[in-house]
């Protein structure tokens, strides 16, 4: 019989699917798509149906049936399957990583061996019958439904020895008056297990002859219900042993089960008042003009500079899409940082919206992604993973700020989103924008040999031009007799004054946070070093910590060197906490706030920043690169960049192109109102090739590209990285060595091994690591050359050594 077995997927770096049977009850039910919990060894995990098989392909004695259907909608079609198999081979990933990646986090299951209490142990405890070290672990399996052996271990700890406890849950486990249960965790729940009665009250009763007053009052409950019942309510009102009373109700027929599915109120409810579309100025409408010709598709570079109106572009092709019954995908790289553009989609297509990001709860967001299955939402406006929700019919992709990193994961399945957009398109034949003022370097190649439509916004949609930007060369900056240098040179002082007398707002960007980068010890040159990672933490004043900015370490911060014990340690290297105290102390009536990793974690308060700044309640934002992000605050005249020649130091072949990118973007950020803009940028390299460049992107981007090519790095090449890492230093390395040699000997034609070497970043989390980078001229040639010896990789890992592998790595520290 057919559908009887099922190849499933799991998210396991060896092999590609596993063979499952189907139980009777569920054949018919599962097919490709759908997500099930399979037994694994002694565990069950999430796992995702690829294929269903007429036969079985391996000895039917071996096969393990499934333990469920997770959802009773597949979560994917063999459409998208595809696409992810695609996936999976170009980055190298197990095919059941990449689905789970695809795949909200809330459409998957384990199971866990929770304790249950059984009513002989609620009887047991009202009598006084146990002794009172048993009686306190009973007590709290009641309190709190759900409780593991660790989280009951963990709650009782304070109170009682480990031993006591162990011994308490033995004897309540042993007299059943407590009992392991198997629960399905799902994360969020979007279902809710629901009972109601089977018939009527008479006919559950006869079912229960021996019906008890607890079996009675749930009884009662239920029929006094409209509708089904959920279990957890019940569970609430009548004690945690209902669920075991239930369970034997249900068995008796007396009950039935079933799920609820959870709406929840979606964040998009309250209808925003539609905007008009803007009459579009002539490079607008030939853009949109290109992006909606009849059976338009294929990549597009919206080139434009900052405040062209690219968005009154994509607004315009969304238009077009949906006009035609289709979906558009809208993928913006940090959705909390772009509330704004969320905003401008949702005035103008109203409650068609989804979104999809980090901030949304589990529910929500599971909920958005229904909305887009069912095709009742038409337009999704989400960070990378919203790639991959389930369209029905998809019409447009957009890739808003296409230059920006947060399209590649960087762990997981290391995917790149831009790219991955360009291949969805071509599966779906619909067109896709990538848009920026500021393109990778891999786009403007793509556009200027033709493979992409080139669309070029050469102006700012509004009155104001885009400032040019000013650089300030500090090397002619005098240093102030006997005192330190101060963070801004004259010209930027006199520009901020001048700036806030005219009641005009300001950035400043420095792209460092913390207080100081270094605090070292005049006295022996002692600092705070990260035991993890062996880099100096950074200190961090308010909090009174210092930190390490790669593993998360804090401790707390001292007045005496943590190695001589002198109390002369020195501040250096500065970060953006002591940037806000220098200009506070510049501006002393200025209302400033700082914007940066540290002010923004508390959910809500990024937002809050931005509100202020944009009301005008503060006058000054100082920051990281945050603030360079897609802003539009038209009361801002001067930007500053503060130094911008420790982005250009950076060891990674695409500092300039990164560092460049910021520069135009900030600039970008002024003189959006009615007062012409000012950009200073402060440096100590004025003739680096960035910044002579710095009133033509496109100069920038033609010099970047010479030099890539001298040098042989993508978007001329395609680079592999391989990562080796592990706590034993000479292990690693050793695997890495064997790992390049063995690479060398099956080099392919334009394909070259670099490396071993160090990472710029040698320890992290008290690991070493060592890398490898594989180069290819040819990408059909490097493509078959990976799949050979792409066993040689995971043959490396092991032994103490992990290797993680990075097909077109955007960092390579
Ligand atoms: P970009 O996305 O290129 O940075 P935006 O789409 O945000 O640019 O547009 C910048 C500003 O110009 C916005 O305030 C927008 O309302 C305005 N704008 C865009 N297109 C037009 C137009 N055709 N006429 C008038 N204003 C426009
Ligand atoms: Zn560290």
């Amino acid at each position: 019989m057919s559908g009887r077995w099922i190849k499933v997927a799991l998210a396991r770096p060896m092999a590609d699917a596993f063979t499952y049977a189907v139980p009777a009850e569920l054949v018919g039910r599962v097919d490709v798509g759908h997500v099930v919990l399979a037994p694994l060894g002694p565990v069950a995990e999430t796992g995702y149906v690829v294929a269903v098989l007429d036969a079985p392909d391996i000895d039917a004695a071996r096969v393990r049936p499934i333990r469920s259907l997770v959802d009773p909608l597949p979560a994917f079609d063999a459409d998208q399957l595809d696409f992810f198999r695609w996936i999976a081979d170009y980055y190298m990933a197990p095919l059941g990583s990449v689905i789970k990646t695809a795949v909200p986090g809330e459409v998957r299951a384990k199971v866990v061996r929770v304790l249950e209490p059984t009513e002989a142990g609620i009887e047991a405890l009202t009598a006084r019958q146990l002794e009172e070290s048993v009686a306190a672990v009973l007590r709290e399996i009641i309190a709190r439904p759900g409780l593991t052996r660790r989280g009951l271990l963990r709650r009782l700890v304070d109170e009682q020895e480990e031993e006591a406890v162990e011994h308490g849950l033995a004897a309540l486990l042993r007299h059943e008056h407590a009992r392991w249960e198997e629960r399905e965790d799902r994360g969020t729940r979007a279902r809710a297990p629901t009972v109601a009665l089977a018939g009527s009250v008479d006919a559950a009763l006869a079912r229960l002859p021996k019906a008890g007053p607890r079996q009675k009052a749930l009884l009662r409950a239920v029929a006094g219900a409209e509708g089904p019942v959920d279990v957890a309510e019940l569970v609430a009102a009548h004690g945690a042993s209902a669920r075991e009373v239930l369970a034997r109700m249900v068995k008796a027929g007396a009950l039935v089960r079933a799920e609820r599915e959870v709406r929840d109120a979606l964040e998009d409810a309250r209808p925003l008042g539609a905007t008009q579309a803007l009459a579009l100025n002539s490079d607008q409408q030939a853009a949109l003009a290109a992006l909606t010709a009849p059976g338009a598709k294929g990549a597009f570079l919206l080139f434009g500079v900052t405040g062209s109106g690219k968005t009154e572009v994509f607004l315009g092709a969304a238009q077009a899409a949906l006009e035609r019954g289709q979906q558009v995908c809208v993928l913006v790289p940090e959705i909390g940082l772009t509330p704004q553009l969320v905003g401008r989609f949702k005035a103008r297509f109203g409650p068609d919206v989804a979104v999809l990001h980090s901030g949304l709860t589990g529910r929500d967001r599971l909920a958005h992604w229904r909305r887009v299955r069912s095709g009742e939402a038409r337009v999704l406006v989400g960070a990378r993973s919203a790639l991959f929700a389930p369209f029905r019919a998809l019409g447009l992709i957009v890739v808003d700020e296409e230059h920006d990193d947060s399209y590649k994961q960087d762990d997981g399945v290391r995917y790149n989103a831009r790219d991955l957009a360009v291949v969805l398109g071509r599966r779906a034949g619909c067109p896709v924008v990538l848009a920026s003022a500021t393109p990778s370097l891999e786009s403007w190649v793509n556009a200027r040999s033709g493979r992409y439509g080139l669309l070029r916004l050469p102006r700012r949609a509004t009155a104001r031009p885009v400032p040019t930007v000013e650089l300030v060369d500090m090397t002619q900056v005098e240093r102030p007799e006997g005192g330190p240098r101060p963070i801004l040179a004259p010209a930027c002082v006199t520009a901020l004054r001048d700036t806030f007398a005219r009641g005009g707002q300001a950035m400043v960007l420095y792209n460092r946070r913390g207080y100081a980068t270094l605090v070292e010890c005049t006295s022996c040159g002692g600092s705070y070093e990260c035991p993890n990672c062996g880099v100096s933490m950074t200190l961090h004043q308010r909090a009174g910590v210092v930190a390490c900015h790669y593993c998360g370490l804090t401790r707390p911060a001292q007045e005496a060197c943590p190695a001589c014990g002198k109390p002369t340690l020195e501040e250096l290297g500065k970060g953006t906490e002591r940037v806000e105290e220098e200009l506070q102390a510049l501006f002393p009536e200025v209302p400033i706030a700082r914007m940066d990793a540290d002010t923004t974690a508390v959910r809500g308060s990024l937002h809050a920043m931005l509100d202020d700044f944009r009301a005008g309640r503060t006058r000054l934002l100082v920051g990281t690169q945050i603030i360079a992000k897609g802003h539009d605050f038209p009361g801002v005249h001067t930007a500053i960049v503060v130094s911008v020649d420790q982005g250009f130091r950076m060891p990674d072949f695409r500092a300039s192109e990164r560092t460049y990118a910021l520069l135009v973007q900030l600039a970008g950020r002024a003189g959006r109102g009615d007062v012409p803009g000012r950009v200073l940028v402060q440096t100590w390299k004025p003739d680096h090739y960035a910044l002579r460049e710095v009133g033509s992107v496109e100069g920038f981007l033609e010099r970047e590209l010479r030099l890539r090519q001298t040098l042989r790095y993508p978007p001329l090449t395609r680079l592999v990285l391989v990562r080796l890492d592990g706590v034993d230093r000479p292990t690693v390395q050793g695997a890495a060595r064997a790992l390049a040699a063995e690479l060398r000997r099956r080099l392919a034609e334009g394909v070259d091994v670099l490396g071993p070497s160090l990472a710029a970043l040698p320890k992290m989390v008290g690991r070493w690591r060592y890398q490898v980078i594989l180069r290819g001229q040819q990408i059909g040639v490097f493509r078959g050359w990976l799949t050979q010896i792409r066993p040689l990789l995971d043959q490396a890992a092991g032994g103490g050594v992990r290797v993680t592998v990075d097909v077109d790595p955007r960092h390579l520290m």
